[in-house]
C-alpha cells in the first residue's frame, strides 16, 4: 500500500475538479482500496467536497498567515473555510520558478506545523547538481532542509528531481534508491518519489527499497490513468 498524491498544478477548473474528486472517491469505494491518496487542486478549485470519504485534499499554497495584505496569496481562513489541513510545501516549481527561497519556505514550514497541518515537503536537485554527482546530489537536497523540523509528526517527504520533473525523464531505480537510502537513514518520514511517474512505471517505483509512493503531476490530471495508478500500487 503507496501513498499516492496528485498535485493538479494549474490544471482542471472548479468543475472538472469536482467531478473528479467524485470518481476518485467513488473508486477507491467500490475498489475497497486503502493507499493514503491525497489530491492538490487549484486553489480556486479547493472545496470541502461533501463527496470525499477516502482521502484528503490539500492546497499547493498558502502564505504564512491566517489573513492580511498579501495581493494573490490565501491564508487558513480562506484554508479552513472548505477545512483543509494539509499543504504542499517546498515543490520545486515555487522553489524555481516562483523564487521562494529557503528562507520563505521554512517560515511557511514553521507556520503550519505549528498548525498541526499534515506537510507534504518537497526537495530536491537541478540537472546541473545532480551531473556532479551523489555527493553534490546530496549536499543539494540537505540544504533544502534547513530551517526545518524534520521531527515534525504530520511530515511526508517527497523527493523530486527538477530534471524528472514534467520531462517525461523518470529518475532511474538506481539514482532513486541512492537518494532514498540517504534521506532515510537520517530522516524518518514517509518518503515519496516525483518526477515523470506515470502508469507505466509506478508499480516499480513504488516497490523500491526507500520509496512510500509518489507525488504525480502530468499523468495524474487524467482521470483513468489515476485510477490506474492507484489500483497499480494498492
Ligand atoms: P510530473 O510532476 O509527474 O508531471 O513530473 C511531478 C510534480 O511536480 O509533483
Amino acid at each position: 500500500m503507496s501513498i499516492i498524491a496528485s498535485n493538479f498544478k494549474t490544471n482542471h477548473t472548479r468543475k472538472s475538479t469536482a467531478s473528479f474528486v467524485k470518481e476518485v472517491n467513488d473508486f477507491l469505494v467500490s475498489e475497497e482500496i486503502s493507499n493514503d491518496v491525497y489530491i492538490f487542486p487549484t486553489s480556486t478549485s479547493l472545496d470541502s467536497f461533501d463527496t470525499v470519504s477516502n482521502f484528503n485534499i490539500g492546497a499547493q499554497n498558502a502564505y504564512a498567515t491566517q489573513k492580511g495584505s498579501f495581493t494573490g496569496e490565501i491564508g487558513t481562513e480562506q484554508l479552513e473555510e472548505f477545512e483543509i489541513k494539509t499543504i504542499l510545501i517546498g515543490h520545486s516549481e515555487r522553489r524555481h520558478i516562483l523564487g521562494e527561497s529557503q528562507e520563505e519556505i521554512a517560515k511557511k514550514f514553521s507556520f503550519y506545523s505549528n498548525l498541526g497541518y499534515k506537510i507534504i515537503y518537497c526537495i530536491g536537485e537541478p540537472l546541473e547538481v545532480k551531473e556532479q554527482g551523489i555527493e553534490q546530489t546530496l549536499e543539494y537536497v540537505y540544504e533544502q532542509f534547513v530551517g526545518i523540523d524534520t521531527n515534525y509528526e504530520n511530515l511526508i517527504l517527497a523527493y523530486e528531481p527538477v530534471w524528472a520533473i514534467g520531462t517525461g525523464v523518470t529518475a532511474t531505480n538506481d539514482d532513486i534508491t541512492s537518494v532514498h537510502s540517504a534521506i532515510k537513514s537520517k530522516i524518518n518520514k514517509p518518503l515519496l518519489y516525483g518526477g515523470s511517474v506515470k502508469v507505466a512505471n509506478v508499480r516499480d517505483i513504488c516497490a523500491l527499497p526507500g520509496v512510500d509512493g509518489a507525488l504525480i503531476g502530468t499523468a495524474s490530471w487524467i482521470l483513468e490513468d489515476f485510477k490506474q495508478i492507484i489500483k497499480n500500487t494498492k
